[in-house]
């Protein structure tokens, strides 16, 4: 390899551009002091990497490099310059035959390096230098004056000429940048145990928990499993059994009306009868006196006959007869009065028992119709009472959900009902009520807060804490009294809002509580804006740009930022208990008020039905009595109608005397007869029809009664069936709300849903155990965090990673220490090897310059060869061996030049730049130093600048630098004479 040019383009003097084509062997460039000689040396300097401006002899900045002007050219903005090698040998290792690198820098500090014409890093150019024996640190370029530095340098800058020469440079930069790695390594390892222990610290602790939750989670979700499909078996079980229940209900309550239906058909079928009854009675009567009359009928006209019989057989005296007939007459006419009076009053009297019959009868009916009407009151009351029944148990249930607070956690029951703590005064949701238009929104409003816990001060609230820690009973939320600021409606919004016929008011403003709650009641409630519906809601959340809560009169809410939830209300949360409750009590009063009308109904028909009673019982009497006057009457009757008879008789029988026509008189009184007695046995035969249909329809009744009493009997007990029935599906409906509610509260999921996909897989009975263990079991474990089982996955996935990346770093730095371990064993051989070398070479060297004399090195520390620096003793012929200082320059120059040439000998170096090194020396070792340097012409390629001709003659290559035009170098090509 040989440098073939160098091009430099307006770095220093050098304005133009030039190019110096170097050759084999040694090339010299000459000219006079300031041409701009140095400026080559400082060009390859530059191009090589340099950074130190004052090793460029500038004084600021790298800008300095730029050519600066001069009296007629102006100053440029950019230098660079292009070293070009013949890397044919391939001694730089890059597979191109050519190699060019160049530098090129601007005004503003940019620097830009390229590599045959590619852009790369100023790094690039350097390992590619790197022990080629043109780095930066190489001993090829010497600059002006420089030579004697080599001399004067401390032991240690002497060492890295001997380790440059030794090609140990890369393995010390190796070793470097494996130091800086390793340092960097353990900087790592340091970093990541403290994260370890960190993570090892908190990982325990976590497993526990994680294990734990898991051991919750797998029974829960078995727990909830078994529970659901109880549930729904139990929810489905219940409704068979309340709709079987239906079933039979409705059976009973139409065999019930059945039964009801032909009672009152029976009934009416009853009063029928008893008015046929009574008509027949009265038919019997009449054809009974009519029977009597006959009779009477009969004697007389058969007494008549007997009369004239007997007096067509004895004639009396007329006269006498005709006297008495007389007196008969008159006293026939009085009884004829008399009988007719009586037969008046008789018939009068007969009237007033016909009325009073007929009176009774209405009377009866009324009763029957009273009585139906208490049957329909009866029935009505006893379904009110029933109805009362229910509503009593609805409100023992609520009541005894009250009384133990079923909703409220188990933390905030043990909390508000410990005995050890004090300063518990309630939940929220215990020390309000409110009218009942607002209860659905103040419900609502208190789905987060109802179970919050009101206490006197902050240390009570600790206490509580403490006492639920200790006591393993969870978690609850505590608001002091004398913690707890009040909030309310900005008046900005207040006044934007009370425009609104929407605004109802701030929920805490229709709230009813004690006063010393105030803060704690403001504080949750007079930020929430009741309105008066959802579609109000929405347009006053806009107008107020959702800045607070609003809630609908219905329970909709509209969420601060204006996101919405609504549904069907929540049940049984203490609020909506409350209200319920007060709903049956309502109701309840209502239904008592309806069993208190009806009892005042019953009263009523009961007493109507009493009057009806007395009314009857008091005509039936008047009956009896009118009938005995009756009775007397007829005998008076009859008594003064015998004696009129008898007195007729008499009369007819006087009068008969005194007639003559007496056979006439028979026969039609026999006819009268014959007529008599055929209507009397005629009247007999109907008497005894009629005796014979009374005796028919009282069997009948009878009958009908026996039938009646049986129904009523078996009504009864469908009656009392039926209760006992509506009990039961009542008790199921108590029973299947709550499970459904526990469905609902406890998983959020429908029956219908359960059902189908929650079915029993095992026996009900196993299921059952199977929960109550499982429950148990989660109750045992206390508090669990089910986060703490994702926290520790990535906690210990965290933990993993860590502990790996520690021992891939622990396996880096074992790997870099035995790097190091191997490059310094390598530089230690290497260094030493050349060390020897070195030393034997500058003592042959140094004879042949000083034509005699000793030099050597030594190494100031033989012990640490990795640290050691080089000494360096010089002793020419006939001198003692002497410190260096006290060398003569030519000298020190001198020895110097021994050092590079023993170099060059044991180190092939591929080109040399010496900046006037020989410029102390007198002729004679000039002359040495010239041949020196052709013995090396095969090997390196030399560029000199000098001044000494002695020097010149050994040149292959001379060029000029002149400075023609005031400022700029210019570079002139001498020829020489072939050698
Ligand atoms: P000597 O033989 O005395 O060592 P030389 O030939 O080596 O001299 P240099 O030191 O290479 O000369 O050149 C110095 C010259 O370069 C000076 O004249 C200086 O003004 C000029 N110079 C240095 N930097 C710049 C720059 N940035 N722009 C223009 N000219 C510069």
């Amino acid at each position: 390899m040989y440098l073939k040019k160098i091009i430099s383009n307006g770095f220093k003097s050098f304005a133009d551009k030039i190019e110096v084509n170097l050759g084999d062997g040694i090339t010299c460039i000459v000219g006079p002091n300031g041409s701009g000689k140095s400026n080559i040396v400082d060009a390859v300097r530059w191009v090589l990497g340099e950074q130190s401006v004052k090793s460029l002899r500038g004084s600021n900045s790298m800008s300095d490099v730029i050519f600066s002007g001069s009296k007629n050219r102006k100053a440029m903005n950019v230098a660079s310059v292009e070293l070009v090698f013949d890397n044919s040998d391939k001694y730089i290792n890059i597979p191109y035959l050519e190699v060019s690198i160049k530098r090129r820098s601007y005004r503003d500090g940019t620097n830009e390096y390229f590599l045959n014409n590619e852009r790369c890093r100023l790094k690039d150019i350097t390992n590619l230098l790197l022990d080629t024996g043109m780095a930066k640190e190489s001993f090829n370029i010497i600059s002006q004056g420089e030579v004697d530095s080599i001399i004067s340098s401390s032991p240690l800058e002497r060492r890295k000429i001997i380790e440059e020469a030794a090609g140990i440079l890369k393995y010390k930069i190796r070793k470097e940048e494996a130091l800086r790695k390793l340092d960097r390594t353990n900087n790592n390892i340091n970093r990541v145990n403290d994260i370890i222990y960190e993570l090892e610290d908190r990982i325990k602790p976590l497993k526990k928990q994680r294990d734990n939750a898991i051991i919750y989670k797998e029974n829960k979700e078995k727990f909830e499993k078994y529970d659901i499909s109880l549930l729904a078996y139990d929810i489905n079980d219940i409704n068979n059994k309340i709709n079987n229940l239906k079933d039979k209900l409705d059976k009973y309550n139409k065999d019930y009306i059945n039964i009801e239906t032909n009672s009152v058909n029976i009934s009416s079928k009853i009063e029928n009868k008893k008015n046929k009854l009574l008509k027949l009675e009265n038919e019997y009567k009449k054809l009974n006196s009519k029977l009597i009359e006959l009779t009477e009928d009969v004697e007389k006209i058969n007494s008549k006959k007997l009369l004239l019989v007997e007096k067509n057989k004895n004639k009396k005296d007329i006269k006498e007869e005709e006297k008495k007939l007389l007196l008969t007459k008159e006293e026939i006419n009085n009884n004829k009065v008399l009988l007719s009076n009586l037969k008046l009053e008789i018939d009068n009297k007969n009237k007033k028992i016909e009325d009073i019959v007929n009176y009774i009868d209405e009377l009866n009916n009324n009763k029957s119709k009273v009585e139906s009407n208490k049957k329909i009151i009866e029935k009505d009351y006893s379904n009110i009472n029933l109805d009362i029944i229910n509503i009593n148990n609805y409100i023992n249930n609520i009541n005894h959900q009250l009384e133990n607070d079923f909703n409220l956690p188990r933390s905030c029951k043990e909390v508000i009902n410990s005995k050890e703590l004090s300063g518990i005064y309630n939940t929220i949701s215990n020390v309000i009520s409110c009218d009942d238009d607002y209860n659905k929104a103040l419900i609502s409003a208190s789905l987060s807060n109802k179970n919050f816990i009101i206490v006197k001060s902050d240390i009570d609230a600790k206490r509580a804490i403490r006492f639920l820690k200790d006591n393993h009973l969870g978690r609850a939320t505590f608001f002091p009294i004398d913690v707890i600021k009040e909030r309310y409606v900005d008046d900005n919004t207040l006044f934007l809002i009370k425009e609104d016929d929407a605004f109802v008011g701030i929920l805490s403003d229709l709230l009813k509580y004690d006063n010393r709650f105030s803060n704690i009641i403001k504080n949750q409630f007079g930020n929430v804006i009741i309105c008066k519906d959802l579609d109000s809601s929405n347009n006053l959340a806009k107008k107020i740009n959702y800045k607070y809560k609003i809630i609908s009169l219905d329970g909709d809410v509209i969420n601060v930022g204006g996101s919405l939830s609504g549904g069907s209300s929540i049940k049984n949360n203490s609020i909506s208990l409350k209200m319920d409750l007060k709903k049956y009590k309502e109701k309840l009063l209502i239904k008592e008020d309806e069993l208190k009308q009806l009892e005042d109904e019953l009263n009523d028909n009961n007493k109507s039905l009493k009057n009806f009673d007395d009314e009857i019982l008091k005509y039936e009497k008047d009956k009896l009595i009118i009938l005995e006057e009756i009775k007397l009457k007829e005998n008076n009757y009859l008594v003064i109608s015998k004696k009129q008879d008898e007195l007729e008789k008499v009369y007819n029988a006087s009068k008969y005397l005194i007639n003559d026509d007496i056979s006439k008189e028979i026969e039609k009184v026999e006819l009268e007869y014959t007529n008599k007695v055929i209507k009397k046995d005629n009247i007999t035969i109907s008497i005894k029809e009629v005796l014979e249909n009374i005796d028919k329809v009282k069997i009948e009744i009878d009958n009908l009664l026996g039938e009646e009493s049986l129904l009523n009997t078996n009504n009864k007990k469908i009656k009392d069936e039926i209760n006992e029935i509506e009990l039961d599906i009542n008790k199921y409906d108590i029973k299947i709300d709550n499970l459904l509610e526990r469905l609902s509260r406890e998983y959020q999921i429908t029956f219908e849903k359960a059902f189908i996909d929650y079915k029993l897989d095992i026996d009900y009975s196993d299921a059952r155990v199977i929960v109550d263990d499982l429950s148990k079991k989660m109750k045992s474990i206390g508090m669990v965090s089910l986060d703490s089982i994702e926290e520790y996955e990535k906690v210990n996935e965290r933990y993993l990673f860590l502990t790996n990346q520690k021992n891939d770093l622990e396996n880096a730095k074992s790997s870099l220490l035995n790097i190091m371990k191997d490059m310094d064993k390598i530089i230690k051989e290497e260094f030493i090897n050349t060390f020897n070398s070195v030393n034997l070479e500058f003592k042959k060297v140094f004879k042949t310059l000083f034509k005699g004399g000793d030099a050597s090195l030594k190494l100031t520390d033989a012990d640490n060869v990795l640290t050691t620096g080089i000494e360096l003793v010089s002793s020419p012929p006939g001198k003692k061996l002497t410190t260096i200082s006290l060398l003569s320059g030519g000298e020190k120059t001198l020895t110097a030049i021994a050092l590079l040439f023993a170099i060059l000998n044991i180190r092939s170096v591929p080109f040399c730049l010496f900046d006037e090194v020989e410029a102390a020396l007198d002729d004679a070792n000039v002359e040495m130093f010239g041949k020196y340097l052709e013995s090396y012409k095969n090997k390196t390629q030399f560029l000199i600048i000098t001044h000494k001709k002695k020097t010149m003659e050994f040149a292959n290559n001379l060029y000029g630098i002149t400075m023609q035009e005031s400022g700029v170098s210019k570079l002139v090509s001498v020829k020489l004479k072939q050698k």
